[in-house]
């Protein structure tokens, strides 16, 4: 929802842009932080879901860790502020360089995901005489019951070591001397809007971190992923998720050790109420059975419909006019390239603003220059 005061500033900047609300992003800051304080939770933010760096340091200025998936998003981290001891570093393709990248860095913890890749931190660990701390990344077999795109811990997936493997895992660990051991690490998918897979999770870790704790292997923390979902329909009734209830849950069906720590990494939530694409009209144009609205902002500016079909509100921001069904696209050379098909809005005609809503999180982060396109910019409602 943008004020008509919003609107007329906006019609005066070229589109397209991505518009950050920096009070909503400070509100979900200030829960995440409270809610998970209540419990001495370690929250780390999952970087890859937007990189930008004013989001980056208005994340880092709330004290929380980071969640990396390449080297990059380390030294980038690093530059924002956040505390080496508290990244973490996960993803299954680790190179040579990344690795070598976080040793240097002295990073919280490296999240396997094969024994490979352990072989090769351990190898990399010994030349430069350092021990790498890792937690194993653990596919738990629970199905998120999201898009099949973003679901990543059930055994077909490429994500985490399975059941199958412990044995082999723990005997290689014994060998590996530059490593050591002292976390166990979950993610499952990504927008689960439906809570009681989290329980489902905690009560799967519980019999998971049994079976370590039955072979004398004590680790001194639990790192349960992100995944936490937004409400892309209702993104301004829900400008918030309920972290109190999330939090919660893990405190309540988690059996934690004593000392044992709780880590989080969560991207989506943080970040993605506040953002917005902001788009120009250029044309309307004619089907058969249907009018395009056509966009200046495409799949360069936000993948997500085209990538996973998914959903984002889209708002005429400047009609107020009687409610139409309009195709609303964008400009690339790709049928995909279609943010949503019969969507209802006020008549619509070239010049007009539209708002997609909820585009912080994998928006910009995933932006590209297909057809040679400019990266558009970023405003932030405290600059306006
Ligand atoms: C992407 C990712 C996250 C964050 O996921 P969200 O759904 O954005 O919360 C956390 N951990 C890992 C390992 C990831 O790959």
């Amino acid at each position: 929802m943008f004020s008509s005061s919003k609107v007329s500033e906006f019609s005066t900047l070229p589109t397209p842009f991505y518009y950050y609300d920096m009070e909503v992003l400070q509100n979900t800051l200030e829960l995440v932080k409270r809610e998970s304080s209540k419990y001495g939770y370690h929250v780390h933010y999952a970087v890859k879901a937007n990189a930008n760096p004013t989001i980056m340091s208005t994340v880092q200025s709330y004290g929380f860790g980071a969640d990396c998936v390449s080297g990059n998003e380390i030294k980038r981290s690093l530059e924002t502020g956040f505390q080496a001891n508290q990244i973490v570093y996960a993803g299954v393709g680790k190179s040579d360089q990344e690795i070598q990248t976080a040793l240097e860095s002295e990073i919280f913890c490296f999240n396997c995901e094969s024994i490979p890749e352990m072989e090769l931190i351990n190898e990399l660990a010994a030349e430069s005489n350092k021990v790498a701390k890792i937690a194993i990344r653990i596919n738990p077999n629970v199905n998120a019951n999201t898009h099949h795109y973003i679901t990543t811990g059930v055994e077909e997936n490429k994500f985490g070591i399975s059941r199958w493997e412990f044995e082999n895992v723990v005997e290689s660990l014994a060998t590996f001397k530059n490593i050591e051991l002292i976390g166990l690490h979950f993610h499952i998918g990504s927008q689960i809007t439906d809570l009681s897979v989290f329980k489902g999770l905690c009560l799967r870790i519980n019999e998971i971190k049994q079976w370590f704790i039955d072979r004398q292997i004590l680790v001194d923390h639990i790192n349960v992923g992100g995944g936490y979902g937004v409400d892309y329909n209702q993104p301004d009734e829900n400008a918030i998720p309920d972290f109190e209830t999330f939090f919660k849950i893990f405190n309540d069906f988690l059996d934690l050790s004593s000392n044992q720590e709780l880590h989080f990494e969560l991207g989506r939530s943080m970040v993605a109420q506040c953002g917005s694409l902001i788009s120009k009209v250029l044309y309307v144009k004619n089907g058969v059975n249907t009018k395009f609205a056509i966009l200046d902002a495409g799949m360069t500016e936000l993948l997500r419909p085209a990538l996973y079909q998914a959903y984002h509100k889209i708002e005429n921001i400047s009609s107020n006019g009687e409610n139409e069904n309009y195709d609303v696209v964008g400009p690339i050379c790709e049928s995909s390239d279609c943010f949503g098909k019969a969507v209802e809005l006020p008549a619509t005609k070239r010049n007009d603003l539209i708002a997609i809503r909820s585009a912080g999180a994998y928006g910009e982060a995933m932006a590209s220059r297909y057809n040679l396109r400019d990266i558009a910019p970023s405003i932030f409602s405290n600059n306006l």
